[in-house]
C-alpha cells in the first residue's frame, strides 16, 4: 500500500512545477484554492501521514550516504503558512539531520558582504536537509518592491544592466553550481490569495492566542500586494530552471499546502535515490574475525 501512496503523492508534484522559460502571470495562472484530487482535510491528512512515514524512512539513508544535501526553500506572503508547513513536514524527520533557518532583515554585518553570502553560510552539508524560511529570493522580492533597500547594500556603481535581471542570472548560476555539487535545491512558493490573507490577519486579531503573531508591518506590506504579485511572477518566470524548478503550492487550504509540500520533499528525496552505503573499506576476512570474536564472548 505505501508504494501506491508514494506514487499517488509523487503524482501531485509535476503539475505544481513552473515550466522553465514560461512567462507566469499571477494570480491568473495558479489557483490558490486548488486541492487536486483531495476532497477534504481528512482525506489529505491520511495521505500526509503516509508521506511523513516515507520521509522518515528516506532521511537516514540520505544521512548515511553523505553524498547529497537538500535545501528546501519556502517563499510566500505573510500568513501564507510557511511556519506551519515546516512544522508538519519536519514532524517526520530526525532533528539531527535537519536545520531550519529564518532569514529576516539583514544585519549590518550581512550588508557588508555580497548579497548571497548569508544564504550560502546556512547551506546544508551532504546528508543533511536544510530548510530556508525565506531565502535569497527576498533579494528580488522585498528588495524589488522596496528598491530603497538596495541603498544600504554597499553595492558598486551599476552599469547599464537591470539589477533584477542580473540577480536572476546570478541566482540561477549559483543554484546550478549547488546542484552540480550534490546540493539539491527544492523551491516552494506558498501561493495564498489576497482574500485568504485578509481572513488570516483578521483571525489573528480576533483570537487572543494568535494576536501575538500580528504585526503592523503585515498590514503595511499588504498594501503592496500587487507589486509583490508582480515581483513573484517575474521571479517564477526567470528562475524556474530544469535543475531547480519552482513549485507553486496552492496555500488557501492549509491541509492541502502541507500535503503538497511534503509530497514535493518526498519527490526530491526519491529522485536522489538515497541508499545505505555497502561497506567495502573493511576486508571480508577482518569482518569475519570481528564476528568470531563477538560470538565467542
Ligand atoms: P512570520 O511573520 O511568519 O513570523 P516572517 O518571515 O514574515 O515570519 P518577520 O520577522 O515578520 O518574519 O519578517 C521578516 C522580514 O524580513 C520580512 O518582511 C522579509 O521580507 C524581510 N527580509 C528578509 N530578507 C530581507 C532582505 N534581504 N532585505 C530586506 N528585508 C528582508
Ligand atoms: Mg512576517
Amino acid at each position: 500500500m505505501p508504494d501506491e501512496t508514494l506514487k499517488s503523492l509523487r503524482s501531485l508534484v509535476p503539475p505544481l512545477r513552473v515550466k522553465p522559460g514560461a512567462t507566469v502571470r499571477l494570480p491568473h495562472d495558479f489557483d490558490p484554492a486548488n486541492t487536486a484530487k483531495f476532497r477534504d482535510r481528512e482525506h489529505a491528512q491520511a495521505a500526509l501521514a503516509v508521506g511523513v512515514d516515507l520521509l522518515r524512512d528516506l532521511q537516514p539513508k540520505l544521512a548515511a550516504q553523505e553524498r547529497f544535501g537538500l535545501v528546501v526553500i519556502l517563499q510566500g506572503m505573510d500568513a501564507a503558512g510557511k511556519d506551519s508547513t515546516i512544522q508538519h513536514v519536519m514532524s517526520g524527520l530526525n532533528p539531527q539531520g535537519v536545520t531550519v533557518h529564518s532569514f529576516k532583515v539583514p544585519s549590518a554585518e550581512e550588508l557588508l558582504h555580497d548579497y548571497l553570502w548569508r544564504y550560502a553560510r546556512e547551506l546544508p552539508s551532504r546528508g543533511m536537509i536544510g530548510i530556508y524560511n525565506r531565502s535569497h529570493y527576498e533579494e528580488v522580492l522585498v528588495v524589488r518592491v522596496h528598491p530603497e533597500y538596495l541603498g544600504p547594500q554597499h553595492l558598486p556603481p551599476s552599469g547599464d544592466g537591470d539589477v533584477w535581471h542580473q540577480r536572476f542570472n546570478e541566482i540561477n548560476s549559483w543554484e546550478r553550481y549547488l546542484v552540480d555539487n550534490g546540493i539539491e535545491v527544492l523551491k516552494l512558493f506558498l501561493n495564498v490569495s489576497k482574500e485568504e490573507q485578509r481572513r488570516r490577519f483578521l483571525e489573528r486579531l480576533d483570537n487572543p492566542d494568535k494576536t501575538w503573531k500580528f504585526t503592523l508591518a503585515d498590514v503595511r506590506e499588504r498594501r503592496f500586494w500587487d507589486d509583490y504579485q508582480q515581483a513573484y511572477a517575474e521571479m517564477l518566470s526567470h528562475t524556474s530552471t530544469e535543475y531547480a524548478p519552482w513549485h507553486v503550492i496552492p496555500a488557501d487550504h492549509k491541509w492541502f499546502a502541507r500535503l503538497a509540500a511534503a509530497a514535493s520533499v518526498l519527490d526530491a528525496l526519491e529522485r536522489l535515490r538515497p541508499r545505505y552505503p555497502r561497506r567495502v573499506s573493511i576486508p571480508k576476512a577482518e569482518l569475519q574475525r570481528a564476528r568470531a570474536e563477538l560470538e565467542a564472548e
